[in-house]
């Protein structure tokens, strides 16, 4: 099995001494959505990210930056999470042999990422507070006790995580003319300009896709250009009102003539159904923030017709049952019976 440290050793920054450690994270599909697509007017792909090891693209930028830990001796690795970057640091820290410390907001992380960190191993620590106080003490602790902080203040996060775009480019031949992806810390969307960047650069693709970043409304500091205090979403995963990469991010939408928007969460969440109903795909909400946006600029006639975009679906849907199960019918109960089934079966007559 390899992963991104093999695929991409050319663009990374990796020496002979770097343990190649891997869980088979990357490759992961890019869907064409044919149905969905046509809807919008547009060409439609969607990278599905929840297809790595621990469900989530954070597995990207983890491998590098604990197998760079591991080359440095690291004694163990620290983070602050919403949940899907303390699942992943979980995992490879186990893969890696150190221990792992996680700090995760009180009662805003999706159980499914929960029982990931824990399970995983790693020592967790639910912290009254929001992300942004979490990650200030995550950073103190590596300061002050010499834990190897693996938040994205990491550089190795990123520069992992810019495998994505290249999976991207390299399939599609080119880069999309826009990149529509879920903001929170604004580390991905940093990431996958830098990667687009990368291969223009070294002459691989002519031009860098319009960077889109969606945001929830109740955490949309990079729409209202300040930061929020007190961030709410029902996407937890993008739930952070004062981005590490927010500089980064907001020169990248400058450059390629991008921009932020939000979304409310019941767009977000009719988003997900959609996705889920008339595709197959299942995404966790804050992946669905750029599908959600699609449709809602699309309505406003603001989505120019025919052009190929690519919206990064940044995690599975089966992290976050509850929030995805919220006001959906239970399934009809039966007898154990032919007759019940029979009747259960002609009574519904979507099947
Ligand atoms: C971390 C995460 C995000 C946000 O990415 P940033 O780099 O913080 O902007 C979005 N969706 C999911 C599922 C995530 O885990």
């Amino acid at each position: 099995m390899s992963g991104i440290l093999q695929r991409y050793s050319d663009f990374l920054p990796l020496t002979a001494s770097t343990p190649r450690l891997t869980l088979g994270e990357g490759n992961t599909p890019l869907l064409k959505l044919r149905r969905l697509g046509e809807k919008l007017g547009i060409e439609l792909f969607v990278k599905v990210e929840g297809m790595n090891p621990t469900g989530s693209f954070k597995d990207r930028g983890m491998v590098l930056a604990v197998s760079k830990a591991l080359e440095e001796g690291a004694r163990a690795v620290v983070c602050a999470s919403t949940g899907n970057t303390s699942a992943s640091a979980a995992a490879y820290a186990s893969a890696a042999g150190i221990p792992c410390f996680v700090l995760l907001p009180a009662g805003k992380v999706a159980m499914g990422k929960l029982a990931q960190a824990a399970v995983l191993g790693a020592r967790v620590l639910s912290v009254r507070g929001n992300f942004d106080q979490a990650l200030d003490l995550a950073v103190r602790a590596s300061r002050d006790l010499g834990l190897t902080l693996v938040n994205s203040l990491n550089p190795y996060r990123l520069w992992g995580q810019r495998s994505a775009a290249w999976e991207v480019a390299d399939e599609l031949g080119e880069a999309p003319d826009w990149l529509a992806i879920p903001v929170g810390n604004a580390g991905n969307i940093t990431a996958y300009f830098a990667g687009f960047v990368t291969y223009k650069n070294r002459g691989i693709i002519r031009n860098l896709p319009r960077m889109m970043g969606f945001q929830a409304e109740g955490a949309c500091p990079l729409v209202r250009k300040e930061t929020v205090v007190n961030p709410e979403t029902v996407a937890t995963a993008i739930r952070i009102g004062r981005p590490v990469s927010g500089k980064k991010a907001s020169a990248a939408a400058r450059i390629t003539g991008g921009g932020f928007y939000a979304v409310t969460d019941s767009e977000i969440l009719e988003a997900q159904r959609l996705l889920a109903s008339s595709e197959g795909v299942f995404a966790e909400p804050a992946s669905c923030a750029p599908v959600a946006g699609l449709i809602r600029l699309h309505r406003e006639g603001r989505l120019p017709r025919g052009i190929r975009v690519a919206a990064v679906l940044t995690g599975n849907g089966l992290k976050d049952t509850e929030t995805a199960t919220r006001g959906i019918a239970e399934p009809v109960e039966i007898e154990g019976n032919w007759d019940s089934l029979k009747e259960a079966l002609s009574w519904n007559p979507s099947v």
